[in-house]
């Protein structure tokens, strides 16, 4: 079989070798088993049901969530002489006719479709009487409401199990912890399927996240060393992708904006641009990047925070495709946790949903305050245990220092609760550090107890350690409010002083742009 399997990829797709899982998979799919494959961005998923559809009789189905991705998918597959299209609703009535008319005569051998499109009545009852190879479902995650970009319409993929006994199946993903393959598994009643897991580690990204003290400045620190390099700026609003894109143009770097308010036509020029040329950067917010495959992204940064280390390492791994060096920059601060904790509360969603998208936010938390290494770190989230550090992120080169801030914590929470659980960051670094201004006095704050005693420290060091406090769960954000901050059920051993606090020294400001622009 495998020799069959290693003409196919030779003829057809013109490789010589199969890369990591890929002939195990396709060994699996082609003799009839069903199939989960994990395999990171990149690491070449499409051949792991491309070839078998090849090898065996009949029409292969494909099910994936993107028009584009499906579009480039079909017109890959034309060009080396395989019969395949995609159904979208773009098609009109009468090209559908004709591509239902192509596949009964046989003359189609992979199609490609939506979820939504496959599960209609009348399309399954279509491939019922048709011989089918195999059926493929793409960015299987999607299944899972665990999942951070989950579609209704995969639940219904279920049914194929009992629709089509016979036929194997192989869900493919790039994202998925324990908890999501589990869901997987169970919701599209892949039982008997073998599991194929990758490595998620991606060793040629650097990894470095900085505290955001200046924002623009370290971005430029950053960018110094890498001028003529394409990179992503990932940025939350649309306004900020603009502004952050003129203003990177007007310091010599050319860039250009990407968000989904753009009119269809710049954006697809400017994707199109970033593609074909060298040394863009586009300057996006996350609608940029599902099905791009530029391999020479030098580059990823977050301007601001991504809501889970999901969509963190989704984003950071569209740098280095290549295998060549590529770096991942974040820089992040107290008011990205703030309005990521507001957003999430003022979403739609049930309370399940709101509990789950908060933990994947402190996890996302805990890797910016995380003190060893940061891939060890990322990786043990995705479930891969990698035994020692890594050698090649921040935290490995730089080393962290931690230090004893359980008094300080203790403080900085006494002024929370002492003024009433209700004031943003600013007031309460006024009020350690005895500032007689009008606000406090308004307030009375300068006859608190806590008013004054945090001399020893400076306005940035208070800050950041709120915002470790808030990081680690220790404070909460007032969501209805405007910011202020609470304390949370979490702090009480701290205060009650039965628990001692170790937090991660941060690099003083100057030192902190030093080190990214030497990276
Ligand atoms: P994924 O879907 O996992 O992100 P793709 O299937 O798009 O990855 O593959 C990524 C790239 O790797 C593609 O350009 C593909 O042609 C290439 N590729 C995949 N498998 C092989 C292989 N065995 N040998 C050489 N190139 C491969
Ligand atoms: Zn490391």
């Amino acid at each position: 079989m495998l020799d069959h399997a290693m003409r196919i990829l030779k003829d057809v797709f013109g490789y010589d070798a199969f890369r990591g899982n890929q002939a195990a998979i396709i060994e699996r799919v082609a003799g009839g088993g069903d199939a989960l494959v994990l395999m990171p961005t990149g690491g070449g998923k499409s051949l792991c049901f491309q070839v078998p559809a090849l090898m065996r009789e009949g029409l292969a189905v494909v099910v994936s969530p993107l028009i584009a991705l499906m579009d480039d998918q079909v017109a890959t597959l034309d060009e080396l002489g395989v019969a395949a299209v995609a159904l979208n609703s773009t098609l009109s009535p009468d090209e559908q006719r004709e591509i239902a008319d192509r596949i009964r005569r046989g003359q189609i051998k992979m199609l490609y479709l939506a979820p939504e499109r496959l599960v209609q009545p009348r399309m399954l009852s279509f491939l019922q009487g048709l011989d089918i190879a195999l059926f493929a479902i793409d960015e299987a995650h999607c299944v899972s409401q665990w999942g951070h970009d989950f579609r209704p319409e995969y639940l219904q993929l279920g049914q194929l199990a009992e629709l089509f006994p016979n036929v194997p199946r192989i869900a493919l993903t790039a994202t998925a912890d324990k908890r999501t393959r589990e869901e997987i598994v169970q919701r599209l009643h892949l039982d008997n399927a073998e599991r194929f897991l990758s490595s998620f580690d991606r060793p040629n990204i650097f990894y470095r996240i900085q505290p955001k003290d200046q924002p623009r400045k370290q971005l430029l620190g950053f960018l110094a060393a890498r001028k003529g390099d394409a990179g992503i700026v990932y940025c939350l609003s649309r306004k900020k992708v603009e502004e952050v894109a003129e203003f990177l143009s007007s310091q010599g770097f050319p860039a250009l904006p990407y968000h989904a308010g753009l009119p269809n036509e710049l954006r697809a020029f400017n994707q199109k641009r970033f593609l074909n040329e060298e040394g863009l950067i586009m300057v996006a917010t996350i609608a940029f990047g599902m099905g791009i495959d530029k391999p020479n992204v030098r580059f990823v940064c977050h301007l601001d925070l991504p809501k889970s280390l999901e969509a963190y390492y989704q984003e950071t791994g569209r740098a280095g495709r290549d295998g060549l060096p590529a770096d991942a920059w974040m820089a992040y601060g107290l008011q990205d946790v703030i309005f990521l904790k507001q957003m999430l509360n003022n979403s739609e969603g049930d309370e399940r949903h709101k509990r789950i998208e908060q933990h994947k936010l402190d996890a996302m938390l805990a890797l910016c305050e995380e003190t060893r290494c940061r891939r060890q770190a990322l990786l043990a989230y995705f479930d891969e245990e990698l035994p020692n550090p890594c050698g090649h992120c921040d935290n490995c080169i730089d080393g962290v220092e931690t230090w004893d801030a359980t008094e300080p914590a203790r403080q900085a929470l006494s002024a929370v609760y002492r003024s009433g659980q209700r004031y943003g960051v600013g007031h309460l670094v006024d009020i350690l550090l005895g500032r007689d201004n009008e606000k406090i006095r308004a307030a009375g704050h300068q006859h608190l107890a806590v008013f004054g005693v945090g001399k020893g420290f400076s306005e940035v060091e208070w800050r950041t350690l709120f915002r470790q406090l808030v990081a680690r769960g220790l404070a909460d954000v007032d969501l209805d409010g405007f910011g202020g901050l609470r304390l949370s059920e979490t702090c009480r051993p701290l205060l009650r002083g039965e628990v001692s606090l170790q937090l991660r020294r941060e690099p003083k400001p100057a030192q902190a742009a030093k080190a990214s622009s030497s990276a």
